[in-house]
């Protein structure tokens, strides 16, 4: 995906901070936080969105899930806790269209849309 600034990141073609790597998921720090800790996780494989997800993409999302535990406790938020957040299409807010997952922490987060 020549266009999409996530892909580029993947290809170090535009610079970030990145906090975790492996051959299948990548994490780096938002450019833009909204607290203070604010991380994307993000597949290397270039997905659109969460609609776009197959099948085959199962495993992946997963192994998603385990990285942000992971990245939790290397930020030290897992005791306090923290939110994990996707974005999805344009009612839902979102901006990149490569699927990513906010992890948000380290501060009494606002705003609960739900729950
Ligand atoms: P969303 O609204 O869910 O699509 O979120 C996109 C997020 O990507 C926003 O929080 C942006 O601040 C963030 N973002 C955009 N460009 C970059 C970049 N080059 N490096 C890090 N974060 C970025
Ligand atoms: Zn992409």
């Amino acid at each position: 995906m020549e266009d999409c600034i996530f892909c580029k990141i993947i290809k170090r073609e535009v610079p970030s901070s990145i906090v975790y790597e492996d051959g299948e998921i990548i994490a780096f720090r938002d450019v833009n936080p909204m607290a203070p800790v604010h991380i994307l996780v993000i597949p290397k494989k270039h997905i659109s969105s969460l609609v776009d997800l197959e099948k085959d993409d199962e495993l992946l999302i997963g192994k998603i899930y385990t990285v942000i535990n992971k990245i939790a406790k290397q930020e030290g938020i897992d005791e306090k806790g923290f939110r994990v957040i996707v974005n999805c299409g344009e009612d839902g807010g979102q901006e990149v269209k490569h699927l990513h997952f906010h992890i948000l922490g380290g501060k009494k987060l606002g705003v609960k849309i739900c729950g």
